[in-house]
């Protein structure tokens, strides 16, 4: 029987022992229990980690509602026509047959904190010693008044990757020339900091192959700032001249409601009609999250910044999107590098295996135009308040086409990796 060494029950004493009940060679007659609620960039990279690193000390269970999963990072290249939508589309298969992960498609309903259960929709219940919960988003659908689940099927938002992104590209590949594409960005903080630009850029990107130079992209912005900003607006005059307008919250004034109905997207300055309208509204950590009260008041999940462990139940870890990661921005890299981290740290309350200091990367690509790459990143490590950024680096505007073509090669060759390494080969 594997013993917990004297550090990491130290570990354990100070992250909260009241709430935990006794270590698990205490009380388990099998092998402890890690389970992950959530397939995604970071559940799946978890649950993939601990079954590999901890080999036949744990057993590790995956939950998660959907079949398959597909990467929302890329859904902007389908958009644009350089990927398909199954190149982009992954199963849970090899995590099972090769990791031995027990892979449970449903929906995780409540977490019964006392009794250390997951109770699923279908009312069965999975028992856990430790619990990763990585949801992803939900959609914060009356943050946009007029918006609403139903508008969304007429306005897809697209944020979760799925039907929803076959939606927008069904409405792009429709429009044609001289008609108007309007796109309602996010408010902070939302997934992917630059992920509505290069949006922009791959639905421009479509309009100039097929010459439609009489239709436009209006983007309806809630934040006087975005992510690579420069570098997208150089791209944008460069490639696409008068196709795309920004307006900020200074120009148009405040985002008054939407109408599905009409197309229109009503500001305090002026009305703007679309015959496609984009509509990404506000978000917080996914249900499960909030039901099983991990959430703070900003609807996402505070946690120990050594080892993405909630602050509200030691049993339980936070990671990914649903997570307030300090300076790291809420992407699919951010919750793989996450992901480790608390998997590392299960497996030193689990199996007493050593547990090394964290640390966090994160890189976010970005196309704007064929062979037009650009990218942002840093490195992290914990601080006694947050998850600290300990060094950046930023593409540069004026860069010549080799290096953004490196970039864009570097971004497919990251999407190989970065899938194997969640879903495993
Ligand atoms: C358009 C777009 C482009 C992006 N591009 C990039 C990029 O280039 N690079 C990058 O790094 N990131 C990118 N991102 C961000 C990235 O997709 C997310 O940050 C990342 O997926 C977060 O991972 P996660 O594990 O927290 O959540 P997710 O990947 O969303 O996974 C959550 C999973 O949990 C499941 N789930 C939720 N609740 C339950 C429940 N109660 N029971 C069972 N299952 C449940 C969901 O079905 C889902 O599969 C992009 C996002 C968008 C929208």
């Amino acid at each position: 029987m594997p013993n917990l060494s004297r550090r990491s029950f130290g570990a354990l004493v100070g992250a909260g022992a009241t709430s935990l009940a006794l270590p698990y060679y205490a009380r388990a007659q099998g092998k402890p229990k890690a389970v992950v609620i959530g397939g995604g960039a970071g559940g799946a990279t978890a649950a993939r980690y601990m079954a590999k690193d901890a080999g036949e000390d744990l057993d590790v269970t995956l939950i998660e509602a959907n079949p398959a999963y597909t990467t929302c990072f890329f859904s902007n290249l389908y958009l644009g026509g350089f990927r398909t939508f199954e190149s982009i589309t992954h199963s849970y298969d090899t995590l099972a047959s090769n990791y031995g992960i027990t892979v449970v498609n449903g929906m995780a309903d409540a977490v019964d904190r006392d009794a250390k259960m997951v109770v699923m929709a279908d009312g069965s219940k999975v028992p856990y010693d430790r619990l990763i919960i990585a949801p992803g988003i939900d959609l914060i659908y009356d943050s946009v008044p007029g918006y609403s689940e139903d508008a969304a099927e007429i306005m897809p938002h697209s944020w979760k990757a799925g039907p929803q992104t076959q939606l927008l590209k069904a409405k792009l590949d429709a429009i044609e020339n001289g008609q108007q594409i309007v796109m309602v960005t996010p408010p902070n903080p939302y997934r992917c900091p630059p992920g509505p630009y290069e949006r922009v850029s791959m639905m421009a990107h479509i309009l100039k192959e097929k010459g439609f130079n009489d239709s436009k992209i209006t983007i309806i912005d809630p934040k006087p700032k975005f992510s690579k900003q420069a570098l997208f607006q150089e791209g944008w005059e460069k490639h696409y001249p008068g196709m795309i307008e920004w307006y900020g919250p200074d120009v148009h004034g405040g985002i008054v409601k939407v109408d599905p109905s009409t197309g229109e997207v009503e500001t305090d300055f002026d009305t703007f009609k679309g015959d496609l309208v984009n509509v990404i509204p506000a978000q917080k950590a996914g249900m499960i999250a909030a039901k099983t009260a991990l959430t703070n008041e900003s609807g996402f999940c505070p946690i120990d910044p050594k080892s993405m462990r909630s602050q509200a139940d030691a049993n339980i870890f936070v990671i990914g999107d649903a997570s307030i990661a300090g300076d790291m921005p809420k992407s699919g890299f951010s919750a793989n590098s996450q992901a480790k981290v608390a998997a590392m740290a299960i497996r030193g309350d689990l199996t007493g295996s050593k547990v090394f200091p964290a640390k966090y990367s994160n890189t976010c690509w970005s196309l704007i135009e064929t062979n037009d790459g650009v990218k942002v990143g840093a490195q992290y490590a914990p601080s006694p308040e947050k998850i600290a950024s300990t060094s950046k680096f930023i593409s540069q505007t004026g860069e010549d086409a080799a290096m953004r073509q490196a970039t864009y090669e570097e971004s497919v060759g990251w999407y190989k990796g970065i899938t194997t390494d969640i879903f495993g080969a």
